[in-house]
């Protein structure tokens, strides 16, 4: 449980190879402020307001970060403006390739990448290493795919021909949260380039560091100068700029529900095209029929991997009464097990929060519990042990819970599970929709009729049927209700980084009207 232990163990020699990159990494952001990154080079803020970017693991200061402002984004969207037309009118085959060597330069850098993250998001280096690996795919993914981007279809009629095709849209904002920073980025950025958009992208203020990595990474591969550029700020500030910029075509936003609706206000008087991906509070219904095995690995897994600070956590575990109580008690000791600990170390399951706020949110939701009267069956605290100032909290299970109690219907977005009873399908589809939230659903049981007639019912974007979270590039991601408006993956990124065309060609054969004759 302690990082002591954790280091003890036979993982401690690559903990300590793991802090000894880290310091050498960290050098050049305790060397000077953070700037941006505008027409292809790191700049400083122009008021020269800084913010302080501090640490899960310690709460001590990691660096500080130039505060972007309107000035600031203004000079990177007009960096984004100026460079889109040679970007656009770049062949997809060489966006292609540019792409790909994105994905060769992210891939040399992925542990640097991984601990950097860790650092500063606190997510446990099992989950970043992977995340970077990701982030490469998500590039190679959309490169392949640029050369046919633009592809429309053909729609004759008697007398025309009807051609339709994409163009790029222009200069987009991708505005992301902090709990997989790096990864989450490209998710919005590869499309973009692929697109043959240019992009300015506001990093969340709480885990600042990769960024500026992605941005060093696009250049060196060869994304010319202004196609990416990159303000760092708060949201009130640079965000809000970047969403209002008359030059910015389209916003990609990646955070919480309530974020969403003020962006697209603030978009509104330039009539900005959104997509946006926000919160979550997804039911995992586990029936008495399932592989419970299984079904107690995936539960497990989807609320307490990357801390629970994930969009597509399944933060309510539905089940059904038959098997509750075995199925409860199996998990708590699940629960209780899991390692806390510094999250450098490989041996960590789940480290500490992001940031102090967010660290006292969760908590406050372990008091709201028990006020509700819920049962905090294991957890519920900080984790102890883990030196001062950490913002560590044991891995939490709330049950005796209702749907209607607030850890039920808000989203915690920490290591914290809310498990409620019900007695049949109908009641599981009831219960799970009862949620202002549409963004997944887990399905658990050997009944296909029922696995699919659930899956149909439940208010979701994405529904997963005896699987945990399992992402094919391909599919569409996002939500429905308070989750999201738009999808990315695939061909459905392109829909929202380009414009649809239609060109109408007469075969010179139908009587055009006359008038004044
Ligand atoms: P947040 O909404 O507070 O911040 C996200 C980003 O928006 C940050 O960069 C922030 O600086 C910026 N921002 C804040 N106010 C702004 C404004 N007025 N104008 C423009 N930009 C502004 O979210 P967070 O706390 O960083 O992230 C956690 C949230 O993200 C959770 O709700 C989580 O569910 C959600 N999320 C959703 C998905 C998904 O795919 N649906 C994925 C990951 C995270």
């Amino acid at each position: 449980m302690t990082s002591a232990t954790n280091a003890s163990s036979a993982t401690g020699t690559a903990f300590a190879a793991n802090l000894a990159a880290a310091e050498t990494l960290l050098t050049r952001f305790r060397a000077k402020p953070l700037g941006h990154f505008i027409d292809g080079r790191e700049v400083p803020g122009s008021s020269g307001a800084l913010f302080d970017n501090h640490s899960p693991i310690d709460g001590g200061l990691i660096n500080q970060v130039h505060a972007g402002n309107a000035a600031d984004v203004d000079a990177a969207a007009r960096a984004a403006e100026r460079a889109f037309p040679a970007w656009a009118a770049l062949s997809g085959t060489a966006r292609k390739r540019i792409l790909h060597k994105v994905a060769d330069g992210i891939l040399a850098r992925a542990t640097d990448i991984a601990i950097l993250e860790s650092l500063d998001s606190g997510q446990p280096i099992r989950f970043m290493s992977k995340a970077a690996e990701r982030a490469a795919e998500n590039f190679r993914f959309f490169a392949d795919r640029a050369p046919d981007a633009a592809n429309g279809l053909s729609l004759p009629a008697d007398t025309h021909l009807n051609l339709t095709l994409r163009q790029p849209l222009g200069p987009v904002a991708v505005i992301t949260p902090w709990n997989t920073p790096f990864m989450l980025s490209t998710w919005k950025i590869a499309p973009a380039l692929a697109a043959g958009c240019t992009v300015v992208h506001k990093p969340a203020e709480w885990s600042p560091l990769t960024a500026m990595l992605l941005a060093e990474i696009m250049t060196e591969a060869g994304v010319p100068a202004g196609v990416v550029n990159l303000v760092n700020g708060l949201g009130e500030e640079a965000g809000k700029s970047l969403t209002e910029h008359p030059a910015i075509k389209a916003v990609a936003f990646v955070g919480e529900s309530s974020t969403g609706s003020h962006i697209m206000a603030q978009g509104a008087p330039t009539l900005k095209r959104v997509h946006f991906e926000l919160g979550g509070k997804n039911p995992v219904i586990v029936f008495d029929d399932a592989d419970l095995d299984r079904a107690l690995d995936a539960v497990v897994f989807m609320i307490y991997s990357l801390n629970g600070q994930r969009c597509t956590s399944s933060s309510r575990l539905l089940v059904q009464r038959g098997i509750h109580d075995a199925f409860i008690d199996r998990l708590a000791e699940r629960v209780a097990r899991i390692t806390v600990g510094h999250p450098l170390d490989p041996a960590t399951e789940v480290g500490p929060l992001v940031h102090e706020r967010h660290l006292g949110k969760v908590l406050g939701y372990c008091a709201i519990a028990r006020e509700d009267g819920a049962t905090v069956r294991v957890g519920g605290t900080r984790a102890e042990g883990l030196g001062t100032g950490g913002h560590y909290v044991r891995p939490t299970l709330f049950t005796n819970a209702t749907n209607r109690m607030r850890i039920a219907q808000e989203e915690i977005f920490g290591p914290v599970l809310t498990a409620i009873p019900f007695t049949d399908e109908a009641e599981a589809v009831a219960i799970a929709n009862d949620i202002p939230y549409g963004l997944t659903g887990y399905v658990w049981t050997r009944d296909v009729g029922r696995a699919n007639r659930v899956a149909l019912k439940l208010d979701a974007g994405m529904v997963w049927i005896n699987s945990e979270n399992n992402r094919h590039l391909p599919t569409p991601f996002g939500g429905m209700k308070a989750s999201g408006i738009g999808r990315d993956g695939g061909d459905y990124s392109f829909d929202f980084y380009m414009e649809t065309k239609n060109i109408c060609v007469a075969l010179d054969t139908h009587a055009v009207p006359k008038l004044g004759v």
